[in-house]
């Protein structure tokens, strides 16, 4: 195992910015396979925070002596496929190279992070940081503060920002519809019925879409009084985690009219709660209804906004010029600031994949290859990339992370499995194989409304060349639907795929 990073985690080694911690519930995200592991670990948060996350992480490498395997600082910046050896030659940043038969990638999806495109970024004197690379504790005390970016990784760090910062200014060019964390922490006993609970609450994770606990209301939002439909609401939103998003009534993320309903009750919750009404028009999407985009899950965040020291500046209106060494100038305003945070976000999902030179057969680069949007065989395979195993690569299905890749890591492993026993040495998908999942990849999205926004879902990012076109990136039929289709892949002995 390759990793850039000088620990393990990932993600939670990464994004260590204040505020960092799970939309997931910690017990429906931490691994299934052990019940050593689900019997010794308490988690201390329904919703843990980075420091938590990463201390699992580093628990689980113990605990399973995984460190051996695993080079640190240690950046793939080539994978060439060899025909002859049926092989990929890896090549590090420091020149260090490796010969391996099979090549498996778990990149990460949000893991390319990326800076925006503004002028004079490297010309600020005071001290900048990005959300993932967050350098140790920083201290905010008295400072004058900007963050750019207000998605979920922004909206968790202005909240925890503004506690402490002298002035806080907030560069905002698309609102988000937040909802409600509702984080808390566990005690003894209540760890003690969620351990007596994990069959059955892994069993849920996999029924469910998106492999939350939150599973999707059966009623559409029109077949109920609005009474009843408010007061579903009501109760959603005073419940911890996604369960507006995920268990909200079917079709909602369809259904156009539904859509507005639900959109139109999360934005007179901001109005209730910000007290300029002006401020809070800002802070109500005006672009793309609730669910469409990534939902950030808040603590306080719109009660930001009363505070006197907090200035939202919408760059919609006022695009920001420049960096300047001082702070950043707008097309209306010049402001100075000590520090800048910049929470830009990620070249997600296909990011990590452009950031190394993947070759395959005949020296066909992968980047090229996906240049018009990805195309896989259920999200692991690639015709023309033999040997090459992806888990939670493009055409996946998001969610709740761990629930899913636990599953590809599986089916991953019984195809490893299958080769080794027969002494087979390439594995690859075929390209008619390819072709089908990847249309059947885009039906599964034909008719939601996440397709019609630009995020990061949608394959956009101004902040990368070539990502201003739309696509879809990943497997909207749900996780059932995409064991379903394995598990046959499996049954059929893999005859979908080429093996030799
Ligand atoms: C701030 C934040 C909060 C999140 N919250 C949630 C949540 O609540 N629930 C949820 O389900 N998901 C969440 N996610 C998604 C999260 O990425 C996944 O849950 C999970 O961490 C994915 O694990 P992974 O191992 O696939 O990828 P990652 O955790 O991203 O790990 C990928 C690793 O690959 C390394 N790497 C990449 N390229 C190279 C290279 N060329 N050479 C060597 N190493 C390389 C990276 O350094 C990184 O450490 C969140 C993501 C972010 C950024």
């Amino acid at each position: 195992m390759f990793e850039t990073g000088t620990g393990v985690g990932g993600t939670w080694y990464w994004n260590r910015y204040p505020g960092a911690r799970f939309n997931s519930e910690s017990w429906t995200y931490g691994y299934s396979f052990s019940q050593e592991l689900l019997d010794e670990w308490n988690w201390e948060e329904h919703f843990a925070g980075q420091p938590e996350t990463e201390r699992y992480l580093n628990y689980v490498a113990d605990k399973f002596d995984l460190r051996r395997d695993i080079r640190l600082k240690s950046r793939v910046t080539a994978a060439h496929y060899q025909e002859e050896t049926r092989s990929w030659d890896l090549t590090m940043e420091d020149g260090r190279r490796y010969r391996t038969r099979l090549l498996i990638t778990a990149a990460g999806v949000l893991s390319a992070a990326t800076m925006p495109r503004i002028a004079g970024v490297g010309t600020f004197l005071g001290q900048s940081c990005h959300t993932h690379y967050w350098p140790k504790p920083v201290s905010f005390q008295g400072k004058r503060v900007a963050v750019i970016g207000t998605g979920a990784t922004g909206v968790q760090t202005i909240t925890e920002v503004a506690k402490t910062a002298g002035h806080l200014t907030v560069f905002q060019r698309t609102p988000q519809c937040c909802a409600p964390l509702h984080n808390a922490k566990i005690g003894k006993d209540e760890m003690s019925r969620i351990r007596g609970n994990n069959p059955e609450i892994f069993a849920r994770c996999q029924e469910t879409y998106g492999c939350f606990i939150h599973a999707t209301d059966p009623r559409a939002t029109h077949e109920v009084t609005q009474e009843e439909r408010e007061a579903f609401w009501e109760k959603l939103c005073g419940a911890p985690g996604f369960g507006i998003w995920m268990g909200n009534f079917r079709g909602i993320l369809v259904d156009r009219a539904a859509n507005k309903l639900i959109s139109d009750f999360l934005a007179r919750k901001i109005r209730q709660r910000v007290k300029d009404p002006a401020v809070a028009e800002k802070l109500i999407p005006k672009n793309h209804g609730f669910g469409t985009r990534r939902v950030p899950l808040e603590s306080g965040f719109y009660e930001v906004y009363n505070q006197p020291d907090v200035k939202p500046v919408d760059i919609s209106e006022t695009p920001i010029d420049r960096i300047t060494p001082t702070g950043i100038k707008t097309s209306d305003c010049e402001y100075e600031f000590d520090l800048i945070v910049y929470a830009t976000g990620f070249d997600a999902i296909t990011g990590a994949f452009d950031r190394i030179d993947i070759r395959g057969v005949g020296g066909v680069s992968l980047k090229d290859k996906w240049r018009d949007g990805p195309q896989t065989f259920l999200g692991i395979l690639v015709d023309g990339f033999p040997n090459m195993l992806m888990v939670m690569g493009p055409h996946a299905g998001l969610g709740n992370f761990p629930r899913a890749l636990e599953y590809t890591a599986d089916w991953v492993t019984g195809l490893i499995r299958f080769a080794h026993g027969r002494a087979l040495t390439r594995v690859e998908a075929t390209a008619a194989s390819a072709v089908a999942w990847t249309e059947h990849v885009i039906e599964s999205s034909e008719g939601l409304l996440f397709t019609e926004v630009d995020s990061w879902m949608t394959g956009i990012s101004r902040n990368v060349d070539g990502k201003q076109v739309r696509r879809i990136m990943r497997y909207s039929g749900g996780h059932p639907a995409f064991r379903k289709r394995c598990d046959a892949v499996t049954a059929d002995g893999y005859r979908e795929l080429t093996l030799d």
